[in-house]
């Protein structure tokens, strides 16, 4: 008998297709999880992946699947990339768009139809192909749980992993006929939400077990702070929620094998290669202060109204500030009309995978002062790279970095800088505590070789993702 089979999906997976960390833990929990179990991740085959780089081809008929009283036609596609099976369901409508979700200030208006379809796809692969567990992220996949509770004869166990609760998969109540679920299901404990339809919530009453991405936001997610209007359902289905911390895949974020910058290294003298070369390359003024970046989508959740309204102060003190993202169009123009003013702003509009690992290599702090934050893997990867943390501490931010003040050398935990309230004042009060930290170069430097040999790998969670799989195949033995 082989391993278990594992069906493990997501609307992102790098690197064939990522706006952010899902698509980072869709790569990398499958791999760490392989040598146990026979893991299949499947996406759907959006227009803009490369079909010929990744060799993948069609297997099986074109299906006919029926959703609302309309016929799609829906094919599946596999590839191997890197020793893992990549599947994709490959449908007009989910499919050719220029955008994943839709452009940056909207999704498109019937995601409900295209995700819904992704989900409807996948039950017809459960029904011909034998998998113990399908493992589910977020709401785009969410709607399975549901359909398989329509399916008895389907034996396949579901656990659903809650990455972000802020993005809840919600429209109007007319979607429920184009998706062809019952009106039965369209009341509180299940899909219903003010008069609306929301996928996130047939994932968490239909699954058989929940994960979110840090212990933390496990349990704000169970309050009216953080819980998105989905606290009193989180903690009603809270018996089957368990939080774990992600990992960061530590061959692909690898200092020493990262072929995407320009020296790879394993010590501080290495990364200062790094600096100087970055430095150049976007022409700083003053090559000897502290490099300060930020990397991340302009979204509210990222703190960008406490960035913004700190960053003229910030921008007086002795350092640079390079900024990466792409997002809502208000946090655009306040950042491009920062830079015009200050000359140590740097800005880089869009999504540039290269030029990131460039700035995590380059940098000496990284900024999150995040409102929420689910896990957050960008704090890990640049401890990782030797760039000390300045962060919020909230949902996975507090698990994964603890205060310099409190530094241990012996411990394993990673450090950084953080701080408790969530407002300008207090994350430039940070910003400057850092600043004065860099100055005391023998602590901060033994921080950052501390926090470069810790363990943010997959390691410790993958252990406990096996721990959830063999409930779930117990229970699905027990019948
Ligand atoms: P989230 O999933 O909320 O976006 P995470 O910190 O979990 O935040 O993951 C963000 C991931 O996306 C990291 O790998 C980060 O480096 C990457 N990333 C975010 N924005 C950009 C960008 N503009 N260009 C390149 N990489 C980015």
């Amino acid at each position: 008998m082989g391993d278990p089979r594992i069906l493990f999906a997501a609307s992102e997976v790098y690197p064939f297709a990522k706006s952010g960390g899902l698509a980072d833990v869709a790569y990398s929990l499958p791999r760490a999880l392989n040598d146990r179990y026979d893991v299949d991740v499947i996406l759907p085959l959006y227009q803009f992946i490369d079909r010929e780089r990744f060799g993948i081809q069609a297997i099986g008929e074109t299906l006919h699947i029926k959703m609302g009283g309309i016929e799609y036609p829906v094919t599946v596609y596999s590839c191997d990339y890197e020793d893992m099976t990549y599947r994709f369901i490959y449908t007009p409508l989910l499919c050719d768009r220029e955008f994943l979700y839709g452009p940056p200030h909207g999704g498109y208006e019937d995601n409900d139809i295209r995700f819904a379809l992704f989900n409807y796809a996948m039950l017809e692969i459960l029904k011909r192909d034998q998998y113990e567990i399908v493992h589910l992220n977020d709401w785009q996949t969410a709607l399975l749980p549901l359909l398989l509770n329509n399916e008895p004869e389907i034996k396949t166990k579901s656990l659903f992993t809650i990455h972000n609760l802020a993005y809840q998969g919600v429209f109007q109540k007319k979607a429920l006929s184009k998706l062809g679920i019952d009106e039965k299901y369209f009341h509180m404990d299940c899909l219903e939400f003010y008069g609306e339809v929301n996928f996130m919530k047939a994932g968490i009453a239909y699954a058989d077990k929940i994960t979110t991405v840090s212990p933390t936001y496990a349990k704000e997610i169970l309050t009216p702070e953080f819980g998105c209007g989905l606290e009193g359902f989180l903690q009603y289905h809270s018996a089957k929620l368990t939080g774990i911390v992600n990992g960061i895949d530590t061959e692909h974020f690898s200092p020493s094998h990262d072929k995407m910058i320009v020296k790879p290294y394993v010590d501080l003298r290495g990364k200062a290669v790094n600096k100087r070369a970055f430095l150049k390359e976007i022409k700083v003024k003053d090559p000897k202060r502290p490099l300060v970046v930020f990397i991340g989508r302009f979204t509210w959740q990222k703190g960008l109204e406490i960035f913004i309204n700190a960053l003229p102060d910030m921008a007086l003190e002795a350092c640079n500030i390079v900024i990466l993202g792409e997002g809502e169009k208000q946090y655009h123009d306040a950042f491009k009309a920062l830079a015009k003013k200050h000359d140590n702003i740097y800005m880089e509009f869009g999504y540039d995978e290269a030029l990131s690992h460039r700035m995590y290599a380059a940098s000496d702090f990284f900024l999150m002062p995040s409102l929420f934050e689910p896990c957050g893997l960008a704090q890990m990867i640049a401890m990782h790279y030797g760039s000390m943390p300045i962060v919020h501490s909230v949902g996975g931010l507090t698990d994964t970095v603890h205060d310099h003040a409190s530094f241990d050398k012996k411990s394993q935990k990673g450090y950084g800088v953080v701080f408790t309230k969530p407002d300008p004042h207090a994350f430039l009060h940070a910003v400057k505590k850092a600043l004065q930290l860099y100055r005391m170069k023998a602590r901060y430097n033994k921080i950052r070789k501390h926090n470069m040999l810790c363990d943010f790998s997959w390691r410790e969670s993958g252990e406990l993702y096996i721990k959830e799989y063999e409930y779930l195949r117990e229970e699905g033995q027990r019948g």
